[in-house]
């Protein structure tokens, strides 16, 4: 099964879920606030600001992670 991420249109937490093909979020609850309805993440992609751990396969050499002159 793929792993979605889903994000909470409230307060943003963002949750990592693994669920079955077609997951749109609308059945899952905020684990933080407790909203009923997430917004399905486009995964696959590294978001800019967002990856922890991956940005650096994004990042030109050189860049030294301030991304200024990479992307
Ligand atoms: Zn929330």
């Amino acid at each position: 099964m793929p792993i979605y991420e889903f994000e909470c249109p409230s307060c943003g937490l963002l949750t990592t879920e693994l669920c079955k093909m077609g997951e749109n979020g609308e059945s899952l609850t905020c684990l933080g606030c407790g909203h009923e309805g997430l917004w399905k993440q486009v995964s696959g992609f590294a978001s800019p600001g967002v990856s922890k751990g991956r940005s650096a396969g994004s990042c030109s050499p050189g860049c030294h992670g301030n991304c200024a002159g990479c992307h």
